[in-house]
């Protein structure tokens, strides 16, 4: 499994080994299960996807020849309303991957409070070796052929790994194209010239900082008087980095795949510029701090520790060596399963994924929904909007972990079983 695949598979293992996805999953509705008062019916129907798809794409290459590739969209759960979750374009994309993915987006969905289910879908190509005319030929053909799962209210794709605006683009124009009339409510993380949010693409890092805001609240370390190191200064790392930094706190480390950038005084992140604009600026930028590895930045001693890069970085390997006070997880599934029981014993708290980072999904259900009312909200609507629902998901993780003994990833996992939950036990399952 590669990195980026294994990152949202980390948190439910009970080795250091990253383990499958699903598994990771049903660990995870497991863990939270024990901690919720939930029909057994229920709990058996959430360990199943509603359906998976697999489809077989035909796609011309530019030199005439034809390849079929497998393709996949695998639907967990609808019960609060249509299924939501990224499209990946990657070679080891795979049937359990997608399903497992798909239940991680229901909790996500749900600990956020979105009328949304979980979803994930995937091809199995490699981006790097298809030419742009490739990748648009192979969206349409893919969209065309899930064409009847998908819809505004049906399951909403969005970007993910392999996959940009672009590729979100095509499949609104093909989905639109056989229905013959514009639904830009079909996808997000779109570009804002046909319906794309404002807000969109810097919603993950905004939402990583205000929870880092909140959570350095609950502690009662002002954030003047904070230090913070990032790893990773790409769309999710940089964006949390300036944000906190406008707001005071010290941010003291940065990185980017090379390495990273120390200074005890404080860097200023907006001379550097982000993964996007030039991705390994944080290793070119001489004359800022000292060259540091990134495995010393995830051990420096500051107040809060900010993995915002790949998964599995905080290990069993290194967890004894993390001297950071508060752990805040921008990427996803930064922390194994053995690293994360590490610091449950050394009292450090580990803030999880699915609520430090879900500002992308929230501000994709505000991209939804300006497409379904054909209707544009200004940038600071959407931050005003964000800003509250963060609060308010923060608040109900809170209510968990100050209600019982529960670390903040379980306390996160709760909140969203018991809604998908209490959904389902009112709708009652039709067997
Ligand atoms: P990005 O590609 O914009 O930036 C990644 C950054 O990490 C770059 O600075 C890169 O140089 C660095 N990096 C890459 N490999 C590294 C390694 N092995 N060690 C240290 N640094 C490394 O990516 P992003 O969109 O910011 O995503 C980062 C993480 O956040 C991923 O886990 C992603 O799944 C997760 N995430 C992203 C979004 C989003 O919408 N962008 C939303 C939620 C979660």
């Amino acid at each position: 499994m590669s990195a980026n695949l294994a990152e949202e598979a980390s948190d439910g293992s009970e080795e250091s080994e990253p383990e499958t996805a699903l598994e990771t999953a049903k660990r995870q509705l497991a863990r939270a299960s024990a901690h919720v008062d939930i029909d057994p019916n229920v709990a058996e129907r959430l360990e199943h996807p509603m359906k998976v798809h697999e489809v077989s794409v035909p796609l011309r290459r530019d030199d005439g020849s034809v390849e079929v590739i497998t393709g996949y969209r695998a639907q967990h759960d609808s019960v609060r309303g249509p299924y939501k979750g990224g499209l990946r374009y990657h070679p080891e994309v795979g049937r359990d991957e997608c399903v497992g993915l798909a239940m991680w987006m229901t909790w996500k969905c749900a600990v956020m409070n979105l009328p949304f289910g979980g979803a994930k879908g995937g091809i199995v190509v490699d981006p790097k070796k298809l030419s742009t005319a490739e990748k648009e030929r192979l969206t349409r053909r893919f969209t065309q052929e899930i064409r009847s799962a998908i819809g505004p209210t049906k399951d909403i794709p969005a970007p993910d790994m392999g996959t940009d605006p672009q590729t979100m683009a095509w499949l609104m124009d093909a989905y639109s194209m056989q229905e013959d009339e514009t639904i830009p409510g079909v996808v997000t993380g779109k570009p804002p010239a046909i319906g794309g949010s404002y807000g969109r693409e810097e919603a993950p890092g905004r939402s990583v900082a205000i929870v880092t805001r909140e959570v350095c609240d609950y502690y009662d370390r002002p954030l003047d008087e904070t230090t913070v190191a990032v790893q990773g200064f790409g769309s999710v790392g940089a964006n949390a980095a300036r944000l906190l930094h406008e707001w005071g706190a010290k941010i003291v480390a940065v990185s980017d795949v090379n390495g990273a950038r120390y200074d005890a005084a404080g860097i200023d992140v907006e001379k550097i510029p982000s993964h996007d604009t030039e991705p390994e600026a944080v290793t070119a930028a001489t004359g800022v701090g000292t060259k540091i590895s990134n495995e010393e930045l995830l051990e420096l001693d500051v107040d809060v520790l900010i993995p915002a890069a790949v998964g599995n970085v905080l290990t069993e390997e290194n967890a004894a060596d993390v001297r950071a006070d508060l752990i805040v997880e921008g990427a996803n599934g930064p922390t194994t399963f053995a690293a994360d029981a590490i610091f449950q014993e050394r009292d450090i708290p580990v803030i999880p994924d699915i609520l430090a980072n879900a500002g992308g999904v929230t501000v994709s259900y505000y991209e939804w929904l300006q497409g379904v009312n054909r209707r544009q909200w200004s940038l600071e609507r959407v931050h005003e909007e964000l800003d509250e629902d963060m609060i308010a998901a923060w608040e109900s993780v809170k209510a968990e972990v100050n209600g019982g003994d529960l670390s903040w990833r379980d306390a996160a996992y709760v909140v969203a079983l018991k809604r998908v939950a209490e959904a389902h036990e009112a709708r009652g399952i039709w067997p």
